[in-house]
């Protein structure tokens, strides 16, 4: 048996070593390599695991906003409905009636109370109250501190449950209302009695968030500008009331004057009828005597009776006149005279009284002038009552105007009248007696009327005439520079 070779053995040994040194190496390395990916590995789980938590903590967050989203819409949504209500209420007690508790709940909360303030009363009063039974409000009441309420009022903000800073205020609102989650916002109307709108919730779910003390806040504004407009509208309407019942005050003792107005120009006129029938009759005698004895049939006269027979004559004409005109007016104003309206051409007229007046003209020298429209439409007209109103003012224009003077006589279309105007140059009229010159039996003391008789009848007579015709008259006059009177006639259709 051969002896072993220890030297060979020993070399195998080392290069057994040596092999399972490389081979330890090697394994090592990669050992080492499966290490770092391990942990490469291990990182990236936990980068993927955070990310996981991150998505799922996102759309957590995504959730939460979503809902806030949504309770926030379905609360504007309420609010709308609620506004379009409260603002359309024009009745102050009814306005409150409009937050219904279904509409409450829509917006969070299952109670609500509301308290306006009496200045006067020193006392709140409560137009609101929503889930509250009456021992709760009996206690709200009760706790109430006014002081606090009237704080939160002057200082015109709303407070909540989450976001009141001062803690014994807190403390004492918790414990006035008895709840844990709430808004009180105030309500502030310019005019009138402000208040607070406190609206809460029992539920434990329910967390409060900003979005809800600005839908209270919003509600709390409408209500405010809702108690303003009907408090407007009531002061409106008050005011016109008031006005309506004036009105029909002032119409039925205007209509009771106008009554007893025309009861009494009835009975004037017809006084003035009576005695004007039973004056003319004696005149009547008095001028056909006058006249038998001025034709001399009961024999000759001398002169001076002569003389003073005509006097009377000349006076009991001058009377029959002014009775006549009395008769007239008395007639027109009681709707006793009968007129013959027919189609006028005013041409005509113009020209006749033109004719009548021009020797009266000539004997001052006055210079009468016509401007009559071309193509006048023909006027509805009594053609005699006419006359008389033409020869009445044209009349007085040369009673009234000076030597060398002008009268103008203008006529032309006026929608559907004719208007006339007939101008002097005369002495005028001073401003105050404007208005009284169309009475009966008024004239202006001037020097011109204490020298020339009159009777202060003529633009009495003419008014009445023009209105009888559905004309209207009116004057013009600046004194000492002249005058104008216009009237209108309803063009014959
Ligand atoms: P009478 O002429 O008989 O006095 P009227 O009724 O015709 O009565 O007129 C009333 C008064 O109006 C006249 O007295 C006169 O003072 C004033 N009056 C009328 N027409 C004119 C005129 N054209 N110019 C100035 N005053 C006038």
């Amino acid at each position: 048996m051969p002896e072993p070779n220890f030297f060979i053995l020993g070399v195998i040994l080392v290069l057994l070593t040596m092999l399972f040194a490389i081979f330890t190496l090697v394994k090592m390395k990669r050992i080492r390599e499966l290490v770092r990916i391990v942990s490469n590995l291990n990182r990236s789980l936990e980068e993927m695991d955070e990310q996981a938590k991150l998505i799922v903590r996102t759309d957590m967050e995504l959730n939460k906003t979503q809902s806030e989203l949504d309770k926030k819409i379905a609360g504007l949504y309420t609010l709308q409905r609620l506004s379009r209500a409260i603002t359309t209420t024009l009745e102050e007690a009814k306005i409150f009636e409009m937050i219904e508790p279904r509409r409450l709940e829509e917006m969070g909360f299952e109670k609500a109370l509301a308290f306006l303030w009496n200045d006067k009363e020193r006392k709140f009063s409560l137009p609101l109250n929503i889930g509250f039974t009456q021992q709760e409000t009996q206690g709200v009441i009760s706790r109430l501190d006014t002081e606090i309420a009237l704080r939160i009022l002057e200082e015109e903000k709303t407070l909540s449950s989450f976001s009141i800073e001062e803690a014994a205020l807190k403390e004492s609102i918790d414990r006035i209302f008895g709840m844990k989650a709430y808004v009180i916002a105030p309500v502030l109307p310019k005019h009138g009695e402000r208040g607070l709108l406190f609206v809460g919730t029992d539920s434990a779910d329910v967390v409060l968030t900003e979005g809800d003390e600005e839908l209270v806040t919003i509600l709390a504004n409408q209500l405010g500008q809702a108690l303003e407009n009907a408090r407007l509208f009531e002061q409106t309407w008050r005011a016109q009331q008031e006005l309506e019942n004036k009105v029909e005050q002032r119409t039925k003792e205007l209509t009771d004057a106008l009554e007893k107005i025309k009861i009494i120009s009835k009975r004037k006129s017809d006084f003035i009828s009576a005695v004007s029938h039973e004056l003319r009759t004696p005149l009547t005698s008095i001028k056909g005597f006058a006249a038998i004895l001025l034709a001399e049939k009961l024999g000759a006269l001398p002169a001076a009776v002569k003389e003073r027979l005509e006097k009377i004559n000349r006076h009991s004409d001058e009377l029959v006149h002014m009775i006549n005109d009395l008769l007239d007016i008395a007639r027109i104003e009681s709707g006793r005279m009968t007129m013959k309206i027919e189609p006028q051409d005013l041409k005509n007229i113009v020209a006749s009284v033109s004719d009548l007046i021009t020797v009266q003209c000539k004997s001052k020298n006055i210079d009468l002038v016509q401007h009559l429209e071309a193509g006048l439409p023909p006027v509805f007209a009594d053609r005699s009552q006419i006359d008389r109103v033409f020869i009445n003012l044209l009349g007085n224009a040369v009673k009234f105007t000076p030597q060398n003077g002008k009268i103008t006589i203008r006529a032309e279309q006026d929608n559907d009248h004719v208007r006339v105007d007939i101008s002097d140059t005369g002495i005028g009229i001073p401003e105050e007696s404007l208005e009284s010159i169309f009475e009966e039996f008024y004239r202006i003391d001037n020097e011109i009327n204490q020298q020339v008789k009159g009777t202060g009848l003529g633009l009495s007579l003419v008014k009445n005439i023009i209105e009888a015709h559905k004309g209207i008259i009116s004057v013009k006059s600046k004194l000492n520079s002249g005058s104008t009177f216009s009237f209108t006639l309803p063009i014959a259709k």
